[in-house]
């Protein structure tokens, strides 16, 4: 199976399961995106920030937008806020990104590197590959 964009996916997934309820929709997500990809890569502003097997990528979310997009699949039902990470700042202009790792306008956890240079995508174990200077 070709590599499934989570964006795309959590669209059509938003737009098939509406009313049900928040555990249900995040298990029931997550076995849609096992369904049909064999791996999971997470792209912010064009660059892919993290790439796992799909079973490797939902047991461990590393990179903060990762975390953030799978953390937004409960808000779907507009009753469960609990475990919402909300990204704080504008989504950056695709034409003109930012400078060093493309997320840094938004993430929390960013540094004085994260600005300055672009972080790789690197191995941390499993076929687990994630571009973030936390790893
Ligand atoms: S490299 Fe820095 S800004 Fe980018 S995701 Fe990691 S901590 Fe956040």
């Amino acid at each position: 199976m070709p590599l499934v964009e989570v964006n795309k996916l959590k669209i059509y997934y938003e737009g098939r399961t509406a009313p049900v309820k928040a555990g249900r929709q995040r298990r029931e997500f997550v076995h849609a995106v096992d369904g049909v990809s064999d791996r999971i890569a997470v792209m912010y502003l064009g660059k892919i920030v993290e790439l796992a097997g799909t079973k490797e990528l939902l047991a461990h979310l590393c990179h903060p937008y990762t975390k953030a997009l799978f953390s937004a699949i409960p808000m779907l039902t507009q009753n469960d806020h609990s475990g919402r990470i909300i990204l704080e700042g504008e989504i950056p202009s695709a034409l003109r990104p930012p400078s060093g790792c493309r997320f840094h306008t938004r993430c929390a956890y960013r540094m004085a590197k994260c600005s300055e240079a672009e972080p790789t995508l690197r191995e941390i174990g499993s076929g687990h590959l994630v571009s973030c200077y936390l790893y």
